[in-house]
């Protein structure tokens, strides 16, 4: 059964972009007779607050959208990335590090290692730890994956079906070891799993069908299904949408003063005003 999800993380007002991929998400399962579940993406407690989770909630049920209870929390789902993480360590495709983003930096933008490049999250990581081994790994230590060996160990690599406003893009050696190159899958400063990890973790343990989510993602899909294929999980399909953006062009989510739906329901706005403001028929 079609199934999708709407999986924000708690760190700040939900804002027009946000209703839109809500909206969009919710009205897609409708169509398709469907699930629609809501997951609360909340591993970096250093940002997320209870404040805005509950103000998610409470936006959400204005906007109309009803959605499965009970909500899958990701800081109450550790322990699955935790076995999803020492799987991939056991299969020899792991390796810690110690750099910061300081160290990282240096070394990438050393003279010879030419123009620094920038994958989706950031700076590609240079190497400097490639070499340590698994075993040898401290609570110190963040966690990466070793992506020559990951695309090695699978020979070929998996394909997936995108759909919507960016164009499919295909899995290669050259984009996932180039342009992506050793992601980190558990952060060194909360010790918690990576977005890319917990991710691939949750939307197949809640038998995710359809992911729809923003094209600001689509970069991260090749490390998505990359995974998902390394851990023997099924690959959803992937819609990414377009982006709510300001009269300038200029994304909203990257506004400063990105206005929040709570702030439009003050002025009086009814859910309506706001689907016709990310451009979705009124419900
Ligand atoms: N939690 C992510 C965000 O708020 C979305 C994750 C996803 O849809 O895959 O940007």
């Amino acid at each position: 059964m079609f199934t999708t999800r709407f999986a924000p993380s708690p760190t700040g007002p939900l804002h027009l972009g946000h209703a839109y991929s809500a909206l969009l998400a919710h009205d897609m399962a409708r169509a398709a007779h469907g699930r629609f579940l809501l997951r609360i993406e909340d591993t970096d407690t250093a940002r997320c607050t209870p404040a805005f989770e509950a103000q998610i909630y409470d936006d959400l049920a204005w906007l109309g959208l009803t959605w499965e209870t009970p909500v899958l929390r990701q800081s109450e789902n550790t322990a699955a990335y935790d076995a999803a993480i020492d799987r991939l360590g056991e299969m020899g495709l792991l390796y810690p590090c110690a750099c910061t983003r300081g160290d990282i930096r240096r070394v990438a933008s050393a003279p010879q290692e030419g123009a620094p490049m920038h994958g989706p999250d950031g700076l590609i990581y240079p190497g400097t730890c490639r070499h340590r081994r698994w075993d040898d790994r401290a609570d110190s230590d963040a966690i990466r994956l070793d992506m020559a060996r990951a695309v090695d160990h699978l020979q070929t690599l998996p394909d997936y079906t995108e759909t919507g406003s960016h164009a499919a893009s295909t899995l290669t050696r050259a984009l996932l070891i180039e342009e992506i190159g050793d992601i980190v899958l558990a952060r060194r400063d909360t010790k918690t799993a990576a977005y890319h990890l917990s991710v691939v973790v949750d939307d197949a343990a809640q038998g995710i069908t359809h992911v729809i989510r923003g094209e600001d993602l689509a970069t991260a899909t090749p490390i998505h299904v990359l995974l998902q294929a390394l851990l023997g999980l099924p690959t959803p399909i992937y819609h990414h949408h377009r982006l709510i953006r300001d009269e300038q062009g200029k994304r909203l989510a990257k506004r400063d003063d990105a206005r929040a739906i709570a702030l439009y329901r003050s002025e009086g706005a009814t859910p309506n005003d706001i689907r016709k403001m990310v451009g979705l028929p009124p419900a």
